[in-house]
């Protein structure tokens, strides 16, 4: 892919200029040759093993084969009809394991289909034209149903039951949607303000509202949603940052990685935002990535990576470690955190090595200290379970059947909130879907 260059891997200060292109579209879209040769190169396969890699499943080989005879909206029509957040997966998605993984081109002597930059070209062509939504809604039903979290399984389940012909409210505690595409991808990722443009396109079904400013347990009770709506969708996410548990946490200068990659997406110029010298990031998934690649884009001197285990068994894949390097990254594995130290501010970050004896992980007992004055832990989330009273749990999550139904009838839940692994876009979308054939099962159950 054609992979935007960091200006500068030195650690010499780095000019607005150079941070303005630091932050740039990561992945540039093809142009229109590049486009065709891509396209000409899929072999439709039937029973595509693109297609069941997909979490919502596109039709990868037909909307390939509609690029191919320069059928673009209905190119995107495909790819939307299955992923109304198309636009956010074909930039931020892992392609590389999971539809172009197992593209049946993806051997040692050839490369994979570019099926994300493809769906990226029809998707893009279709909302730069601004014109009517792609899809009408049914008629109306009468039903409405409230949705927790604007995030990607709130919308993409909102989408869905507006085109039922249902009214839907959503409740967001923050003051934007999008939630993770909106606050948690670095800003190379999603360049060009695409998350609240894609939202903007999502709405322009008709038939959603949102209401900013609601958080569940704070200033809604699931209770009284039940009795004023006829069936709620809790994509509540996780909303609780981890700790580490260890001393000198509440240092300044130590931060959540979350917290810092929201700072960066929500800066009017990045260029303000001071990623300090000597930076160390704590975690091994794609948000400990993209907290580090992003100090280093903003001219840290140097980032450091520690991860308590191996590169394999890191949630950040293959590819994003290879960015994370190839950006001046410095990556230690086998390293835990024992405490940060300073004197107000941090300093210094004590680690202990580590090892497996009998496939648990121990400390070993050996120790080193690296310089910093910024950390970025980035060790997951939980879920925050203000306002889940009367929902069954179950390890940390909320308890669902196969149907995403919880313990409290009428009430499903999808997203991160129900499962364990890396928050990806494309799985929210996934649960979005299911919950809203799930609601509408619900309902017409109901009626009968
Ligand atoms: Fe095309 Fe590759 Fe999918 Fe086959 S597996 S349909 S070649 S993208």
């Amino acid at each position: 892919m054609g992979e935007h260059p960091i200006t500068s891997l030195t650690g010499d200060a780095l000019s607005a200029h150079d941070i303005a292109a630091n932050f740039a579209d990561l992945h540039p879209p093809l142009n229109g040759e590049q486009v065709s040769v891509q396209a000409s190169r899929c072999l439709f396969c039937y029973d595509a093993p693109c297609v069941t890699a997909c979490p919502t499943a596109i039709d990868i080989p037909k909307f390939i084969r509609q690029i191919a005879t320069r059928n673009i909206t209905g190119a995107a029509r495909t790819i939307l009809s299955a992923n109304i957040m198309g636009g956010t997966c074909a930039r931020a998605c892992p392609t590389e394991i999971l539809c172009e993984q197992k593209c049946v081109l993806n051997s040692g002597e050839d490369e994979p289909v570019q099926i994300g930059h493809l769906q990226r070209h029809a998707v893009d062509a279709l909302m730069a034209r601004n014109g009517p939504h792609p899809f009408a809604r049914a008629a109306q039903t009468g039903k409405s149903i409230a949705i927790i979290g604007a995030g990607p399984a709130g919308l993409a389940c909102a989408h869905d039951l507006a085109m039922r012909g249902h009214a839907v409210t959503i409740f967001e505690a923050r003051p934007k949607p999008g939630g993770l595409n909106e606050y948690g991808l670095a800003a190379y990722k999603m360049a060009g303000g695409f998350a609240a443009r894609e939202v903007d396109f999502i709405l322009g079904i008709g038939g959603i509202n949102i209401e900013y400013g609601k958080a569940l347990g704070r200033d809604l009770a699931l209770d009284d949603l039940r009795s004023r709506f006829d069936a709620v969708f809790l994509g509540v996410g996780l909303g609780q940052p981890r700790r580490l548990g260890i001393a000198g946490e509440d240092l300044e200068g130590v931060e959540n990685a979350l917290g810092f990659i929201e700072r960066i997406r929500q800066a009017p110029d990045v260029t303000a935002i001071d990623p300090g010298q000597m930076a160390v990031v704590i975690g091994g998934g794609n948000t400990a990535i993209d907290a580090a690649v992003q100090a280093k884009r903003l001219g840290a001197a140097s980032v450091t990576l520690a991860y308590r285990r191996g590169p394999e068994q890191m949630g950040a894949t293959g590819w994003e470690q290879d960015l994370a390097a190839t950006n001046g990254v410095t990556m230690v594995h086998w390293a835990s955190p024992v405490a940060f130290a300073g004197d107000g501010k941090v300093h210094e970050v004590h680690l202990e090595r580590t090892h497996l004896v009998d496939g648990a992980l121990k400390g070993t007992g050996a120790q080193f200290t690296l310089p910093a004055d910024r950390v970025y832990v980035a060790i997951g989330q939980h879920l925050a379970d203000e306002g889940l009273d009367g929902l069954t749990m179950a390890h940390g999550k909320i308890a669902v059947d196969e149907n995403n139904q919880t313990s409290l009838p009428g009430v499903i839940a999808g997203g991160d909130c129900i499962r364990s692994g890396e928050d990806l876009t494309v799985q929210a979308v996934a649960d979005g879907k299911a919950a809203a054939a799930g609601i509408a099962a619900f309902m017409e159950a109901q009626n009968g």
